[in-house]
């Protein structure tokens, strides 16, 4: 099976969040499955290039951008020696210049660009995959310019796939904004699919998932919310007649990435091999020096309370901030690590790294830092994940394999992925869950997980080894996914 992926992350070269961990570990989990698997991404400023080495090939094709045609390739690399990513930009580097992935000024216009070449890029070319596999908005809309621009038909036998990683980013703009890479509502069967359901805008993601031949989203949990008008954000009536047509495949982990096991970041590794005691002893080291590392002093009898986010609302940013400020009464050490997307946040997260250090009970840490999100996650003892909505959630996933015990709200592939230890009797029990999206209901589970760790270490330590014991790898989603082109492909 020839499988191309095309997004605009992809970790460890080019990652914002989880996005990036899927393209990694799903398209290494195709190549270990026997399968030519190729993944795409625009050649940002910001591209991480130690990572990778270069094959030699390059392939040249034109394509068209504000009026006129400009000279493109697609340059091949090898990662990790699995992976085969070809870097996509204009010969005068237009996405060279970019110094950041998202949040640019012309940022539609330059999704919009890169998706016009890459389906340049395939019908010039003459590249036929079984399977394009396009993920989020930024993409969504490749497979409907493929239609547009392959007269002759050549790519009738390539079936496309849309994965929404959230639905809340759906990618609005305007038929002017359509026409700067050459199109107009003529060159589309059908210019309608473009409309935004409630707003005078077009909506890609729509687009998209109107004109591929199957949509997926990220947990199975997910994927229901979606089709109510709670969830749905506007996207609930297009979902829901999409029939089997849509479904959720819960993410996987990359365990050759994340594995404390093996991890380079991690100050002291660690694996289950070890047994609950010197696995409780590496971890306390992993504490000691990040802490040391932080300016910071670790409290032997106090559980490290973590979180590595964006700081976006839909994350429950406000009520780890509100819990993180009583860290004191509540008796624990916290570290946030968090980037942040809008500078408005700032000044909170500013004042609570300012409270949380003038009592020594942690640090907040504005910035993204994958070293630093690695020693941590080795460092944790609990790690929260009170989201709004999450439609997938790798950090709990993370979490759990680097034996921090997760606290999550029950939504989305947090529901899917995290068990109550308190639910009653079972082997699946791996962490706190809440339901209520307000800080009662937070505390409430957080204050369950304090309790736990400072009264019961030994069934602390049960719950600790079971959650880096369970397989969240890419092995059955990638089955899945097989299962899925398969089907596609005999269409
Ligand atoms: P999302 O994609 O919505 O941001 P996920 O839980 O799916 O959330 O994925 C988050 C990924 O991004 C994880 O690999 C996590 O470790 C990483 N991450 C999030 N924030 C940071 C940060 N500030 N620094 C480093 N890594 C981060």
């Amino acid at each position: 099976m020839q499988v191309i992926h095309v997004a605009s992350e992809m970790t460890p070269v080019a990652k914002v969040g989880g996005l990036g961990d899927v393209l990694m570990g799903l398209t290494r989990e195709l190549s270990w499955k026997g399968h030519e698997t190729l993944a795409i991404i625009p050649n940002y400023g910001v591209v991480d290039r130690h990572w990778l080495t270069p094959t030699g090939r390059v392939d040249t094709f034109d394509t068209c951008f504000d009026g006129m045609t400009h000279r493109a390739t697609v340059t091949y690399y090898t990662l990790y020696n699995d992976i085969t990513v070809g870097l996509l930009d204009t010969e005068w580097g237009y996405w060279k210049q970019q110094q950041k992935i998202y949040g640019n000024n012309d940022e539609v216009a330059s999704f919009l660009f890169f998706s016009r070449a890459v389906a340049d890029w395939l019908v010039q070319t003459r590249r036929r995959p079984n399977i394009l596999h396009v993920h989020d908005w930024q993409t969504a809309i490749i497979p409907l310019i493929c239609r547009s621009l392959d007269r002759t038909k050549d790519l009738a036998s390539m079936r496309s796939i849309l994965t929404v990683h959230n639905f809340e980013y759906q990618g609005c703009c305007h038929w002017g904004d359509i026409a700067r890479v050459g199109l107009f509502p003529l060159n589309f069967p059908d210019p309608s699919i473009l409309q935004d359901p409630w707003h005078p805008c077009l909506n890609i993601i729509k687009a998209g998932i109107l004109s591929v031949d199957l949509v997926t989203t990220v947990s199975p949990t997910y994927s229901q919310e979606v089709k109510t008008a709670e969830g749905g954000r506007g996207l609930h009536h297009v979902l829901s007649s999409l029939g089997d047509k849509f479904l959720g495949v819960l993410n996987g982990l990359d365990y050759a990435f994340w594995n404390p096991e093996i991890d380079p970041f991690l100050f002291e590794r660690f694996s289950l091999s070890l047994g609950m005691n010197r696995i409780a002893k590496a971890k306390q080291e992993n504490k000691k020096q990040l802490f040391q590392q932080l300016g910071l002093h670790v409290c032997d009898d106090r559980p490290l309370v973590a979180s590595i986010t964006r700081l976006v609302p839909q994350k429950g940013i406000y009520l780890i901030q509100n819990a993180f400020f009583r860290a004191e009464s509540l008796g624990m050490q916290c570290v946030l690590l968090g980037s942040v997307a809008d500078a408005g946040t700032e000044p909170l997260f500013r004042a609570l790294d300012t409270e949380l250090r003038r009592k020594g009970n942690g640090a907040v840490l504005l910035m993204s830092d994958e070293m630093m999100a690695h020693r941590l996650y080795g460092a944790a003892d609990i790690f929260v994940v009170p989201s709004l909505f999450e439609p997938c959630g790798l950090t709990q996933l993370i979490a759990l394999k680097y034996g921090a015990i997760p606290v999550v709200r029950r939504t989305g592939g947090l529901a899917d992925t995290v068990v109550d230890v308190d639910g009653g009797a079972s082997a699946q029990s791996n962490g706190f869950v809440f339901d209520q999206p307000d800080q009662p209901g937070f505390d409430s589970a957080l204050l369950r997980a304090l309790i736990l760790f400072s009264r019961n270490r030994d069934r602390w330590g049960e719950y600790m080894l079971r959650g880096m014991k369970q397989d969240f790898s890419w092995h059955n989603p990638g089955m899945k996914y097989l299962e899925l082109y398969q089907r596609l492909h005999k269409l």
